[in-house]
Formats: C-alpha cells, sequence, structure tokens
C-alpha cells in the first residue's frame, strides 16, 4: 500500500468551471502520467450527481481520443462524488469521512479548488476548516478570481483566508501566468546577456501589452457588467504581465524571490487617474454578421444604458531608476478585430541617423497567442544593389522551431504547480493588494459615471481616441511592416 493518499476536492463539481475547464484539466494531467500514485478526485456540489453524470457533462470538454477510451474509463474510476450543503457543518463532516475512508489511515494529502460562486464562499472556506482540514499531511486551497471587486472587499477576502489558512496554503489562480510565453518571460529576460543591458529608459520607449477578442459578451452580459474591462482583464493578466516585463532580476528563482520582485514593481506606480485612461465600448456592427450585428448595449442581460467598459486603454508609471519616463501602455477588449494577447517592446530611434529616416524603430514582439512566437522587428539592407534599410524580423515561430512539442494549457501548468507545492506562478496577497491600490480609485470614479465610454464599431479595432492616446505617449506606428505570407 502507498503510503500518501492525495485527494483533490472540487467544491461546485456541477459548475460551469469545473466541466468546462478543471475536469479537463484533471484529465490532462492525469493521463500524462505525472500525478502522485493514488490521486483521486473528488467533486462536491449541493446537486445529486452521480460519477457518470459527471463524466456526462465533462466529457465533451474533455476530447478524449477513440484510443484513450481505456484509460478515460480509469480516470473517472478515480473519481467520487459527495453532495452537500454549502453551509452546514455536517455536511462537511460527511465530506471529511469521505475523505478519510479514502486516505485508510494513510497520510491524506488534499488540495481543495473552490469553483463556487464569491456568496458561498466564506462559509464553505470556513467549514473546510473546521471539518475537513487533513491532520496528516498538507493541506492547499486554490483560489479563482474575482478576489474583490475592489481594494476593500478584496482585503476583506484576505483577512478572511488568512484567518483561516496560511498564505503557503492558498494558490490564487491568474491563468495567464500558467501561459507557456509568460513562464519564459523569466528566462528570455534573465537568461539572455543581450537583453538585459538595452531593458531601461535609456533604450525602451515604451510598452504596450496588449488583450484583444473577437467576440462580445455572446448574451451573458449580466455577469461581465458587474466587473468590465478593466477588472476582467487588465487589474490582473495583464498587469501581471507587466510585472515580469518590468521587473528586477531577482537574487534567485525561489517563488517568494520572484513575487518580492513583482511586489516592488506594483509599489512604484501610482493609482490611475481618468486622464490615464481611454475607455471604449462596443457598438452593433449594421454590415456585421451574427452577433457582430449587436451592441453591449443589445444584451438583454446588460442593464439599460450601462457605462461599463469593453475596452480601455491605460497608462502606467513606474517611478523607479530603470523606468523612469517609459508608459507601460496596458490595452484590452472585446468585440475587437482579432484574437491576441502580446507584450510589445518598442525601442527608442536610433540617435544620429544616416538613413534619413527610413530607419523604423525596432520592437520585440512577444506573443501569448494565439500561435506563440517571439519576433524582434529589425532593419536590414535591402538584398541586392540597393542600400537602404528595410523592415524584417528575427523570428522564433514557436510551432515551426519545436514541431511536436505539446505545450499544455495554463491550467494544466498551474493545477500540476499546486500537487508540488511551487507558489511561483500564483498571486500572493500583497500584490493582489498593490493592484488594487492602482485600480481602486480609477474603478470607483468610472461607476460613479463620471465618464462616458467611447463607443466603437463591433469588429474594429477599438475607439481611434484610443490610437490619439497611445500616439501621444510617444508609440510610433509606421504602418509599413510586412510579415510575409510565406511566414505565416
Ligand atoms: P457556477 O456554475 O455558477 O457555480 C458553480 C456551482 O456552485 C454550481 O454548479 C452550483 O452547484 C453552485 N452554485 C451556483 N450558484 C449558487 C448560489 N447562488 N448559491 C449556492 N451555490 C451556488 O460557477 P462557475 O462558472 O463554475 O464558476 C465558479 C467560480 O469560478 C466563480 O467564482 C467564477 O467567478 C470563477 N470563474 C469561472 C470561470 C468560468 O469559465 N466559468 C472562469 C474564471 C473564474 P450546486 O447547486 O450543485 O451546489
Ligand atoms: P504592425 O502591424 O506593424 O504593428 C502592430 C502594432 O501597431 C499593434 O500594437 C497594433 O495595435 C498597432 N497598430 C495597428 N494598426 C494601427 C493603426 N492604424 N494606428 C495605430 N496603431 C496601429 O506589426 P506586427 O503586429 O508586429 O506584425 C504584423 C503581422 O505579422 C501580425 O499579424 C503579426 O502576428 C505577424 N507576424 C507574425 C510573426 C510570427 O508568427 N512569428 C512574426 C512577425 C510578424 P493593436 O494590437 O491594438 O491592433
Amino acid at each position: 500500500m502507498e503510503e500518501n493518499s492525495t485527494n483533490f476536492i472540487v467544491m461546485g463539481a456541477s459548475g460551469d468551471l469545473a466541466k468546462k475547464k478543471i475536469y479537463p484539466t484533471l484529465w490532462n494531467i492525469y493521463k500524462s502520467g505525472v500525478l502522485p500514485p493514488d490521486t483521486r478526485f473528488i467533486g462536491y456540489a449541493r446537486s445529486a450527481l452521480t460519477v457518470p453524470q459527471l463524466r456526462e457533462k465533462s466529457e465533451p470538454y474533455i476530447k478524449a481520443k477513440d484510443d484513450e477510451k481505456a484509460k478515460l474509463d480509469s480516470f473517472f474510476a478515480a473519481n467520487d462524488y459527495v453532495k452537500g450543503s454549502y453551509t452546514e457543518a455536517e455536511a462537511f463532516t460527511a465530506l471529511n469521512d469521505a475523505l478519510l475512508k479514502i486516505e485508510k489511515g494513510r497520510k491524506g494529502n488534499r488540495l481543495f479548488y473552490l469553483a463556487l460562486p464569491p456568496s458561498v464562499f466564506d462559509s464553505v472556506t470556513k467549514l473546510i476548516k473546521t471539518q475537513c482540514m487533513s491532520k496528516t499531511g498538507w493541506n492547499r486551497i486554490i483560489v479563482e478570481k474575482p478576489f474583490g471587486k475592489d481594494s476593500e472587499s478584496s482585503a476583506k477576502l484576505s483577512k478572511h483566508l488568512s484567518s483561516l489558512f496560511t498564505e503557503e496554503e492558498i494558490y490564487r489562480i491568474d491563468h495567464y501566468l500558467g501561459k507557456e510565453m509568460v513562464q519564459n518571460l523569466l528566462v528570455l529576460r534573465f537568461a539572455n546577456a543581450i537583453f538585459q543591458p538595452i531593458w531601461n529608459r535609456d533604450n525602451i520607449a515604451n510598452v504596450v501589452i496588449t488583450f484583444k477578442e473577437p467576440f462580445g459578451t455572446k448574451g451573458r452580459g449580466g455577469y461581465f457588467d458587474e466587473f468590465g474591462i478593466i477588472r476582467d482583464v487588465m487589474q490582473n493578466h495583464l498587469l501581471q504581465l507587466m510585472c515580469l516585463t518590468a521587473m528586477e532580476k531577482p537574487p534567485t528563482s525561489d517563488p517568494e524571490d520572484i513575487r518580492n520582485e513583482k511586489v516592488k514593481v506594483l509599489k512604484a506606480i501610482r493609482p490611475l487617474e481618468l486622464s490615464d485612461v481611454v475607455l471604449g465600448q462596443y457598438a452593433g456592427d449594421p454590415e456585421g454578421e451574427g452577433e457582430a450585428k449587436e451592441g453591449y448595449l443589445d444584451d438583454e442581460t446588460v442593464p439599460k444604458g450601462s457605462r461599463t467598459p469593453t475596452y480601455a486603454v491605460a497608462v502606467l508609471r513606474i517611478n523607479n531608476e530603470r523606468w523612469e519616463g517609459v508608459p507601460f501602455i496596458l490595452k484590452c477588449g472585446k468585440a475587437l478585430n482579432e484574437r491576441k494577447a502580446e507584450i510589445r517592446v518598442q525601442f527608442k530611434d536610433v540617435p544620429g541617423d544616416i538613413f534619413h529616416g527610413k530607419a523604423k524603430r525596432n520592437e520585440l514582439v512577444i506573443r501569448v497567442q494565439p500561435n506563440e512566437a517571439m519576433y524582434t522587428k529589425v532593419m536590414t539592407k535591402k538584398p541586392g544593389m540597393s542600400f537602404d534599410p528595410l523592415e524584417t524580423e528575427l523570428d522564433l515561430t514557436y510551432k515551426l522551431r519545436f514541431k511536436d512539442v505539446y505545450l499544455p494549457d495554463a491550467y494544466e501548468r498551474l493545477i500540476l504547480d499546486v500537487f508540488g507545492g511551487s507558489q511561483m506562478h500564483f498571486v500572493r496577497s500583497d500584490e493582489l493588494a498593490e493592484a488594487w491600490r492602482i485600480f481602486t480609485p480609477l474603478l470607483h470614479k468610472i461607476e460613479e459615471g463620471k465618464v462616458s465610454p467611447i463607443q466603437y464599431k463591433f469588429g474594429t479595432r477599438g475607439p481611434p481616441e484610443a490610437d490619439k492616446f497611445i500616439e501621444e505617449l510617444g508609440f510610433v506606428y509606421s504602418g509599413t511592416y510586412q510579415w510575409l505570407p510565406s511566414h505565416q
């Protein structure tokens, strides 16, 4: 018999996140054979469900191949389901009994994934603490956004969690930290001698971090409207990318050292003002197809006359020796012309131009999704007799360079990290508090109705005012760069 037993408990197993993300992720990790031996998966919710029903709900998202059927059977054979309330101690005692039965007197390690609405969060965490903590092994609690709505609500949540669990036990998921190119930032920046000397205000003109989505709310605007694009994407995902781009080299690659450096970046940023942002809201495109005809306010689940932004550009300034004067521009939106997440580092013009303005700015672009890539726009001599500079690129396209390499989904890496006890890619409570400090005054002003978002047409790049704002911050778009179709 194995010495340890590991139990992964999905609280809210009947829900949307569980079927779409958590069970497919657990399956992928399970089939890759990297989990501790004798790991079991226990679903918990109020619905009367069986394991076969859980399987039926999640199988369309699991997408197992035909030849994986036997493995999938064995995955679900490692599953259990316990039905119970979120507020009654007896229900959690029954869950604990079920876990003890599985553990059979062995050392029991337990991971609790809270896939539940925030309304039941307090009682569930309290009851986990009082009824369900393993006394023989470790306990880890995985928490999903939203981590509050502003500084005050987030501090309340953090205080509640820290009254129950140690910081080492809490894993706050920002799934962007599980993405290949985001994890690559540390290596790119600190394992290459060529980047470190130029990574500063002397050479870099601006950094643009972008998230674009080509669809709108798809009729689920009610949920979105409570948060808006700044809370949904910018305050968490884009800010995390910014910290990893801007932070100093940590003394070691230890998770605490890395998170300390990220916090230092945030501490050097002052809270945002309305003048630091351009906000937009999408309108329908009468000539568009399907969803594109509908504007945000046409979504019946969105409150009438809502001013919630679906697009935002913000400029953040890091007041330290490395970055003073360099605008960090965070840009995100829904219902735009493409799907993309990238970090674009734009370098300054070459001083002492001898090419009559024909040399364009260098850019280093780290494309996070889709089609992971990293390219540097560089000038070369136009091949042949000409001596003119030509825009071209040094290009690392992942799917060409690493042909048969499987890039795991962000959730797979992150959940596996929780099994391994690594907090490197999770958000620490002081990081969270700093992030809210920067955004809360702005969010409150937006909510007080102090600004109306600019309308932009579904399927465009967003409001033209945003381009003007970015141009005024010093970003140069020449419109001359061409990516050859043969490279695509
Ligand atoms: P969900 O489907 O609405 O809820 C999960 C389960 O919680 C439900 O199946 C239901 O289970 C129970 N529940 C729902 N509403 C409840 C209520 N008012 N009172 C008590 N129990 C209730 O939520 P979800 O989409 O899975 O999301 C779970 C958490 O992850 C949320 O905090 C969400 O913000 C976050 N999140 C979700 C996604 C996503 O893609 N869905 C992405 C990022 C973050 P029973 O009725 O069976 O008990
Ligand atoms: P680009 O088109 O010269 O520049 C794009 C940047 O300029 C983005 O920040 C974009 O903002 C902004 N922009 C676009 N139109 C603008 C306008 N009218 N006014 C002001 N700003 C504007 O170069 P690129 O995007 O780096 O490369 C062009 C294409 O080649 C892309 O599709 C890229 O994916 C592809 N490419 C691929 C690889 C590869 O796969 N390895 C390598 C190199 C290039 P928004 O983001 O807000 O639109």
